[in-house]
């Protein structure tokens, strides 16, 4: 298993690792006589950096000049895989790029993004974020032995290459609307940049606008933030959009349908980052202040598991009046070249990363706001911790519902066996994790916090309703895999 960046990864024990995000796109046109200026390299090496949290096994960018398309992509982060001579030699007007977490097809650099093919008509290069699930029936379109990786990108990639003689335009006119889950996209031919957004939309997807008469996709705001573009708009659920010197053309292959992922709001999206025109970091804290609300308790100091339950943990303190305070220190900068604790060690476990604050804890009646419990071992860490520093009570609040069912669409959790709360009640799970109580915010509130319709939303990981039927033979990230 690749070791993570724990600053960015939220990961703080090896052995319990949170959801892992799915990926994160980008993508940028610039009108060819600026292309100099522009740097469309640089710039989609800044995107990547600005989306590196959701995904940080590989990452890529893919660069047109106009006549070719050169790819560069490697194992690592962002920064690890791109220094400024590599960048300069990726000249172009077009790019897109991709930082990937695997989710389909195993963490290699063949199954590295964005993807390649070329045709007769040309090249097409390809980033895609989420997960299919009728990849089987889409590769049985293709002629034997063409697959050179086991991703469902690739098989994507294959189809809109080789099919429509048209081009790529023409492909994705045939191809998208027999593709089935989760994706979002930007792809690229010499002359053209291509987003398309699944007809659920349950990846996110923005188009932002360059000054410099430019264009910009990413898979969060956050990633046009920091190239300076403007927000435009949502790519919308079942929208491909081509941009070149014509400006951006929008089309519909599929009606919309949309059911957003709830997911961002709790775990994967950027605080920063704007969902269906709310602040992420805002949902959050309102988030908190329902948990609050809704499992009140008698305590001393508000604490988060830091970084990942801090807005909800403030929304926690502000509604109950609860002072809130810091009371456990997170190391930064253990990261990928972080040497993993051998097992006879591995009781140091959470210490590595995280070291309670025992002046701010001692003697006080503590409660601990995390966003979610996947296995449940690094909450049952951190409570004898906090009581091995002195906390006289530690009551454990949650900002997510239980997550109890696995997603087949693009965030890779445990399966539900590992799933502390798909085998045990509230109350089970409380003791297992040494708590002096323990409550999770209530589905309805989630929703209500997100301020978007519930049958607008997936919530399949804490409903079991999944929007998108999935046949049972589609399931696994090894599935092409074992079919070959
Ligand atoms: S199952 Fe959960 S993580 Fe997966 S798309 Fe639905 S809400 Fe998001």
């Amino acid at each position: 298993m690749p070791l993570r960046d724990g600053r960015l990864s939220h990961d703080i024990d090896p052995t319990d690792r949170p959801p892992q995000d799915a990926c994160g796109v980008f993508g940028v046109w610039v009108p060819a006589d600026q292309a100099s200026r522009a740097e469309v390299s640089k710039l989609t090496y800044y995107g990547l950096y600005a989306l590196q949290h959701r995904g940080q096994e590989s990452a890529g960018i893919a660069v047109s000049d106009g006549s070719r398309i050169v790819v560069f992509k490697d194992m690592g982060l962002v920064a690890q895989v791109f220094d400024e001579s590599v960048l300069n030699t990726l000249r172009g007007h077009i790019a897109v790029g991709h930082c990937r977490y695997s989710t389909t097809g195993s963490s290699t650099w063949e199954n590295a993004q964005p993807t390649f093919r070329s045709s007769d008509a040309g090249g097409l290069a390809l980033v895609h974020n989420g997960n299919l699930i009728n990849t089987p029936e889409l590769a049985e379109r293709l002629e034997p032995g063409v697959l050179t990786a086991t991703t469902d990108t690739e098989v994507l990639t294959a189809l809109l290459a080789t099919h429509g003689d048209g081009g790529a335009l023409a492909a994705a006119r045939q191809i998208l609307p027999a593709t089935r889950g989760a994706f979002s996209l930007a792809f690229m031919d010499e002359g053209t940049l291509y987003a398309a957004r699944d007809p659920e939309g349950i990846r996110p997807l923005v188009l932002g606008s360059l000054e410099d008469r430019g264009w910009v996709v990413a898979s969060e705001t956050a990633g046009l933030d920091i190239v300076g573009a403007r927000f435009v708009r949502e790519i919308e659920p079942g929208e491909l959009v081509a941009i070149d010197g014509d400006g951006v053309r929008s089309e519909r292959f599929a009606e919309a349908r949309p059911k957003g992922c709830l997911f961002e709001y709790v775990y994967l999206a950027r605080p920063d980052t704007t969902i269906a025109g709310r602040s992420v970091q805002a949902t959050r804290v309102e988030v908190g202040r329902r948990l609050a609300r809704e499992h009140p308790v008698e305590a001393d100091m508000v604490i988060p598991t830091p970084e990942s339950g801090t807005p909800a943990a403030i929304g926690y303190a502000e509604a109950s009046g609860i002072p809130y305070g810091q009371g456990l220190v997170k190391n930064s900068y253990v990261g990928r070249t972080f040497i993993q604790p051998s097992q006879t060690i591995r009781q140091l476990g959470i210490r590595l990363k995280l070291n309670p604050l025992r002046e701010a804890i001692e003697g006080k009646r503590l409660v601990v706001v995390d966003d979610s419990i996947v296995r449940g071992n690094t909450q049952r860490a951190i409570v004898a911790m906090l009581r091995d520093a002195g906390a006289t009570e530690v009551h454990v609040r949650i900002s997510s519902p239980p997550v109890s069912w696995p997603c087949f669409y693009g965030i890779d959790f445990a399966t539900r066996a590992e799933l502390i709360a798909g085998n045990l009640s509230v109350e089970g799970i409380r003791d297992s994790i040494g708590a002096d109580s323990l409550g999770f915010i209530s589905l309805d509130e989630l929703i209500s916090a997100s301020h978007i319709a519930k049958d607008n939303l997936c919530r399949a990981c804490f409903d079991g309703v999944y929007p998108i039927p999935v046949e049972r033979d589609a399931r696994g990230k090894h599935l092409l895999e074992v079919t070959r």
